[in-house]
């Protein structure tokens, strides 16, 4: 038994509370389990209880054993001075207060955990399917399990704020240089994400932003700080492109990053780097001001037009400079636009909302995933099998931070699948 399963029976008290008493034969009744504490010091703050009749209010310490208070040094910790009861599945031994050496009241919880909560637990514990809960989910209420895929999705997005955080963090709070950035990393899908995070580090938007009725200009700007004119070259597009590179490069002083950087192997000849820098280069020849664009955009259809961009013609007949292929669109696609949103600008949007109080935003980030069709991968598939099927990215993105997140790591007992089946 885990120490985390006695933090469940405390907080949703569920256990048998007939007559409780303390180890040493004291009157015990819960008026507040208290509030469960995740980080350093005692499991639960602030419950009040009454004890012999006095009410006491306090912290709660809980134990697999009582020995452990010992073990874990806690008589020399002051933050556990205000622990009013200790509660264990066993005391081995009585536990004093270190200043006066009064015994810490004790709770034993053994012998009132109810059979049928602890075989379950037990079952969550050591299942070894797809996710642990498999066997109870059809009796899980829908509604419980729709609730929690709601909090889950907002905890994905907060989650990939991280990243935003510190993208804004580097660019003093300059929202359109971070999105600008960030959006660039995400054309790299992961392969190429690092490179392209440092090829826009390397070209500020204001630079490009001088040259943005001249989409030569910015081509030659990207590709030649991406390292990839450095020819020679037999067609005239990179030829031009790559002159056209070294007296922007000599004007601005520019240091191009190496080309060995940028990864081909093993990708479709529509995700190479040389593509999606093409798309990229489209896209800012549309428009330096990026985020403007996103938060202009009132519904996905303007989204999508935003970004669907169609590079330069050359790259109809190549996937790499001087390496001709047969005729294909190289227009970013709108799976591509998907991924993009889903990604990056739902929660760039959704960051937004929430670091200048627009709740609007927020929403908006929302219903961006709503609108998106259901995405396919193995976790997805996983779902469908146990008759839990998505119908949008706002349930497949919920769905995989359940499945990632908490079945993986196995949070039965804080999640509200779990306590719906410990309940059961
Ligand atoms: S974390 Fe929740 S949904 Fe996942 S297996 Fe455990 S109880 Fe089920």
């Amino acid at each position: 038994m885990r120490e985390s399963f006695l933090h469940f029976l405390w907080r949703w008290r569920r256990f048998d509370a007939q007559n409780l008493c303390t180890t040493t034969g004291h009157s015990l009744e819960i008026l507040h389990p208290g509030e469960w504490n995740t980080h350093a010091g005692p499991d639960f703050f602030n419950a009040r209880l009454r004890i012999a009749g006095t009410l006491w209010a306090g912290n709660v310490e809980i134990h697999l054993r009582s020995s452990e208070w010992m073990a874990h040094r806690h008589s020399d910790d002051p933050s556990y001075d205000n622990v009013v009861l200790h509660v264990v599945l066993e005391e081995d031994q009585p536990v004093l207060r270190s200043s006066g050496g009064e015994p810490i009241p004790c709770l034993e919880l053994k012998g009132r955990i109810p059979p049928r909560v602890l075989e379950t637990y037990q079952r969550l514990e050591h299942e070894r399917a797809w996710i642990p809960c498999q066997g109870f989910l059809p009796a899980v209420p829908e509604i419980i399990r729709l609730n929690w895929l709601d909090r889950l999705l907002v905890e994905r997005l907060e989650q990939k704020t991280g990243i935003i955080a510190e993208m804004l963090a580097t660019t003093e709070n300059h929202w359109e240089t971070a999105f600008y950035r960030l959006l660039a990393r995400s054309f790299g899908l992961k392969v190429n994400a690092e490179p392209f995070e440092a090829l826009a580090r390397s070209l500020p938007l204001l630079l490009l932003a001088k040259h943005k009725n001249n989409p030569k200009q910015i081509e030659a700007l990207i590709f030649g700080q991406a390292g990839l004119l450095e020819g020679p070259f037999s067609d005239d597009y990179p030829g031009e492109l790559a002159a056209e590179y070294r007296f922007l490069q000599h004007k601005y002083k520019l240091t191009p990053l190496a080309s060995g950087q940028w990864k081909f192997l093993r990708l479709r000849p529509a995700n190479f780097p040389t593509v999606r820098l093409a798309q990229f280069c489209a896209l800012v020849n549309q428009s330096v001001h990026l985020f403007s664009g996103v938060l202009e955009a009132r519904n996905l259809r303007e989204l999508e037009n935003l970004f669907e961009v169609q590079p330069h013609a050359y790259w109809s007949t190549h996937f790499q400079f001087d390496k001709p292929s047969v005729k294909r669109a190289k227009t970013a696609g709108r799976d591509f636009v998907h991924l993009l949103i889903v990604n990056t600008i739902a929660p760039f949007l959704f960051h937004y909302g929430k670091t200048k109080m627009l709740e609007t935003c927020q929403k908006r980030a929302l219903s961006l995933l709503e609108e998106i069709p259901a995405e396919s991968n193995t976790i997805i598939d996983g779902w469908a099998e146990l008759g839990i099927r998505a119908g949008n990215a706002y349930h497949t993105q919920s769905l995989i931070q359940l499945k990632t997140r908490w079945c993986d790591a196995k949070r039965c007992l804080e999640c509200a699948v779990g306590n719906a089946v410990l309940k059961q």
